[in-house]
């Protein structure tokens, strides 16, 4: 059991995230004062927004330079911290070199914050965002698991370096933030493992990868047809509802799947066909398997991703975090036509 003081600062990393524009927003309301890690403190064209957030509501923001990549980088905005909420890393399927680009900058980056933990005497406990990817790899993993459901007790054991590479990023940090925690006894380590997090973003330059897998569902690029690939989705303002209660209630502990409904790229378009079927390019089919295998690699994908994920359908337990951390779900539906209509007000689908 941890009592966090909501009178000390908190530190979020990656403050110009998606997510972590969201958990600012949650702990201003609360009149939390937040140390925020930024790469570029002096672009403030792209702090703007979070400025806002902090002159409308009763807390402060206090920005920090810090990269991941960079040791000590974090070390003077972990100072006076309780609670660390870490949640930068990159997120991108597209990358030319994926130890520097993915696994080089979670892995060291979740290195340097918990050495800046290590060295702050006030650090209680830290939030890391995981993800699900770091519990499983491909759709087909969970045919081997117990109901063929994906749970907080299981490892993403078949990501690699060239398969999958983004989640086994994922998996290598949040294995590393675990071994960390168990070398001391300061400060306990609690896990939020989201699967595909959808939703409006606070601010309107949001480029995180969701975006722009639901843009090409709207732009035309995916007309013909959809890979029938199943995928869990979950409201971006639960996700950050979940981290500030791992944050703040004292009995919180280990993992947490946060997950409303796995669907279908076929079953999202459905779900916003009434609302969005005039204004955009959805497409209305699933594409043969055997047409996605072949044509894969002309669009950059790995014919083994298509093998190994299209067809499967899969389960995913939320049980905890609805019976641990208080987590209500919202429809899928009204996720996709929030974050539906904020893209295509912000002219998203003209680009
Ligand atoms: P995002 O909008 O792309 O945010 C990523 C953040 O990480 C940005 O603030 C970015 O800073 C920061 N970052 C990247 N490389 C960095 C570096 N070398 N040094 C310092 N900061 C760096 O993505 P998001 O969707 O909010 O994701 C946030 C977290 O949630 C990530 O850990 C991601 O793996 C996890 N997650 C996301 C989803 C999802 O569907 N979105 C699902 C599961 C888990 P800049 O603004 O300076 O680039």
């Amino acid at each position: 059991m941890i009592n966090i003081n909501k009178s000390k600062p908190v530190m979020v990393t990656g403050a110009t995230g998606y997510l972590a524009g969201w958990i600012i927003k949650l702990l201003l309301q609360n009149d939390i004062t937040v140390h925020a890690t930024v790469r570029d403190p002096n672009n403030k064209e792209k702090l703007k927004y979070l400025d806002e957030l902090a002159k409308n509501l009763k807390g402060n923001i206090v920005y920090y330079k810090a990269d991941l990549l960079e040791k000590h980088s974090f070390d003077e905005a972990a100072k006076k911290c309780e609670l660390i909420f870490h949640t930068a890393s990159p997120f991108t399927n597209t990358v030319k070199d994926p130890q520097k680009e993915l696994i080089d900058p979670a892995l060291q980056g979740t290195i340097n914050v918990l050495e800046a933990v290590n060295k702050s005497d006030s650090v209680k406990r830290v939030v890391l965002t995981s993800s699900i990817a770091a519990i499983m790899g491909d759709n087909k993993d969970l045919v081997k698991l117990p109901d063929n459901m994906a749970s907080e007790n299981h490892w993403n054991t078949s990501s690699t370096l060239s398969h999958q590479p983004y989640s086994y990023s994922k998996t290598l940090a949040e294995k590393e933030a675990w071994k960390i925690n168990k070398t001391q006894k300061k400060w306990q380590l609690v896990v939020i493992n989201p699967v595909l997090v959808l939703g409006p973003g606070i601010s309107p330059q949001i480029s995180s990868e969701s975006f722009k897998l639901m843009k090409q569902l709207g732009d035309g690029s995916m007309k013909i047809g959809v890979p029938n690939f199943e995928i869990g989705i979950v409201d971006v303002r639960e996700v950050a509802q979940a981290h500030f209660n791992a944050g703040f209630m004292p009995e919180a502990e280990g993992r947490h799947i946060i997950c409303a409904e796995p669907k279908s790229f076929l079953q999202i378009a459905n779900l916003i066909r009434d609302d969005f079927g005039d204004k955009l390019l959805l497409p209305n089919r699933n594409l043969p398997k055997c047409l996605v295998w072949l044509a894969a690699p002309t669009v950059g994908v790995k014919r083994r991703m298509v093998a190994r994920n299209m067809g499967y359908k899969i389960k995913i337990d939320n049980t905890k975090s609805i019976e641990k951390l208080g987590i209500k779900y919202r429809p899928v539906k009204e996720t996709l036509i929030d974050f539906f209509s904020q893209m295509y007000e912000n002219g998203a689908f003209n680009k």
